[in-house]
């Protein structure tokens, strides 16, 4: 990978909000032997221009800070506010000890009014030592994220407005890689936003249709119409074997795995 022209992502989790295994489930797919079927909660780490991100902070992120021995954070976005995706905040904080730089955080107005209630005692208050040191950024339109350590390192994000049931959230997309997690609906501006991708992330929950999210069937319809030379599906309940959810989608197709790292061109 030469750093200026190609884009590193890993899938740090895959899995709906509870995770799979499910707590107190015994069902084939919780107790499959297949590592790919363990899936924490969903989020991605990001390494393009010199510039580390992670999409989301869930409740597994210190667990998968360790996993994928990630060293160094330089901004934190954010698709929406469901627990899920943030409950992993604080665990950031490590990041700041060797550099006290503040992270960014880049959210959309909504959830970013969430997350400062949500977190008040860091985005509010400080209001006690060890508080992470976290700026909450809001989200208008495409922004830059700059190196902590570099400051003539930057990268350019387009937020992909979408739609997740009655809540509005955002994918993001950072040169030829796209991120949509959480949605059940893709606006026909957004789709525009989506053309010539290397590689697409897209939300498929399960079979049984869901309000906030998109079928296994669904997602396959509208990743055909999007057209990403690869895309990669995430967010998967314990209603689906990774090893079934690879055999019936087309070519250019597959489920994501936690740990699945890929590269796209920036
Ligand atoms: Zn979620
Ligand atoms: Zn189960
Ligand atoms: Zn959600």
């Amino acid at each position: 990978m030469t750093e200026t022209n190609r884009i590193r992502v890993e899938i740090l989790g895959t899995g709906t909000s509870t995770g799979v295994p499910v707590l107190n489930c015994t069902c084939d797919i919780c107790t499959s032997p297949d590592d790919r079927d363990k899936r924490l909660r969903c989020s991605v780490y990001v390494q393009a221009g010199g510039v580390h991100l992670l999409i989301d902070t869930g409740p597994d992120f210190r667990q998968q800070a360790f996993r994928s021995v990630i060293k160094q954070v330089d901004a934190v976005l954010i698709t929406h506010h469901h627990f899920d995706h943030v409950m992993g905040m604080d665990d950031l904080r490590p990041f700041l000890f060797s550099n006290r730089t503040a992270i960014p955080v880049h959210a959309e107005p909504g959830s970013a009014d969430v997350l400062r209630s949500m977190f008040s005692y860091i985005f509010r208050d400080g209001s006690y030592p060890g508080v992470p040191r976290l700026e909450m950024h809001e989200i208008r339109g495409p922004f830059e994220v700059t190196s902590r350590e570099d400051v003539n390192r930057s990268i350019r994000i387009t937020p992909i407005p979408a739609v997740h049931g009655s809540l509005d959230m955002l994918g993001f997309r950072i040169g030829g890689f796209a991120y949509l997690t959480d949605v059940s609906e893709i606006p026909n501006a957004s789709f525009s936003l989506l053309d010539d991708l290397d590689v697409l992330v897209l939300d498929a929950l399960r079979d049984r249709p869901h309000p906030m999210h998109m079928t296994i069937d669904q997602a396959v319809a509208v990743a055909g119409k999007i057209g990403a030379k690869q895309t990669y599906f995430t967010h998967m309940s314990h209603e689906i074997l990774h090893a079934d959810f690879e055999k019936r989608v087309p070519a250019g197709m597959s489920p994501a795995y936690d740990g699945l790292v890929f590269e796209a061109s920036h």
